[in-house]
């Protein structure tokens, strides 16, 4: 059951299986925007962020508990602390949770709160992983690796869906290059070749792909332009004072900004945006 690549002549080009989270659909005709913090980092601050994403217009909140850094010196995640929490802050705003699952013995826990695991960058060739969410029947949202190719992105969401779980979306987040001015180097291109030639909704992550908050904006603007299915995008109330990430988080303004305009866009595009 390998996914098909179909080559660029041929009449049978795969078209998107529309993955359901809960009332949201990614990879239908609508264009979906997850949103919330980096990391959850407080009861607070993840109802805080939770309420003003979702009145702005997300529709599904992120939000990261075990935390993969390039330093282990610096903060790690809450971790299990964190699950004394969550449930009622997903309870009170009525939001459905994305959140990072890094090591394959956390699923079990994980499974209550969340209602997509996501798999990061650094974990995309992680098999062992990607093969035990093939067993689950639980969405999944596929980083794309930061020096991967893009058919080993495809691949390794064949691991997912030979498990028996086709319940996967793509996630682009940007990738290592020659240039270092921005933190990576989106790439719209495996966005529109993705979308073209594979079954998966596909998604952007414009926060880690520039990791600038000024730029997040024009970023997003440009995936709901080249037709992905959605974005992730990271916001804290107050970035300056965030454990992990700061430098990209939009401000609660930011983001209320950001869901016109690309509601702006979608118009123009004859897309409609999902609302809860
Ligand atoms: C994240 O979403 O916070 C994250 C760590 O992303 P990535 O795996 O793309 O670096
Ligand atoms: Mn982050």
């Amino acid at each position: 059951m390998e996914t098909q690549i179909f080559n660029s002549n041929s009449d049978s080009k795969p078209s998107t299986r529309p993955v359901q989270i809960g009332p949201v659909t990614i990879g239908g005709p609508e264009f979906t925007v997850i949103a919330g913090p980096c990391s959850i980092e407080s009861p607070e601050q993840f109802l805080e962020t939770a309420l003003a994403v979702k009145s702005a217009g997300a529709v599904l909140l992120r939000g990261g508990i075990w935390k993969l850094r390039t330093s282990p010196k610096t903060f790690q995640g809450l971790g299990n602390d964190a699950f004394a929490f969550i449930k009622d802050v997903l309870k009170t705003t009525n939001m459905q949770l994305v959140s990072e699952v890094t090591d394959p013995r956390q699923i079990e826990q994980l499974n209550d709160y969340v209602s997509m695991f996501q798999v990061g960058s650094r974990n995309m060739h992680n098999y062992a992983l990607l093969k035990e969410l093939g067993q689950t029947r639980k969405p999944v949202l596929l980083k794309r690796g930061f020096a991967a190719f893009v058919d080993e992105w495809i691949k390794a969401a064949d691991y997912v869906v030979m498990g028996g779980n086709e319940n996967v979306i793509l996630c682009e987040r940007g990738i290592r290059t020659f240039e270092t001015t921005t933190r990576n180097t989106l790439d719209l291109n495996s966005v529109i070749y993705a979308k073209a030639r594979t079954p998966f909704p596909v998604i952007v992550d414009p926060s880690h792909a520039i990791g600038v908050r000024e730029f997040v904006p024009a970023l997003s603007l440009a995936a709901a332009a080249a037709g992905a299915d959605g974005i992730i995008v990271e916001v804290h109330p107050r970035p300056e004072q965030a454990l992990s990430d700061g430098m990209q988080a939009l401000t609660i303004d930011d983001f209320s900004r950001l869901m016109k305009k690309v509601e702006s866009v979608l118009t123009a595009l004859d897309r409609p945006l999902q609302k809860l």
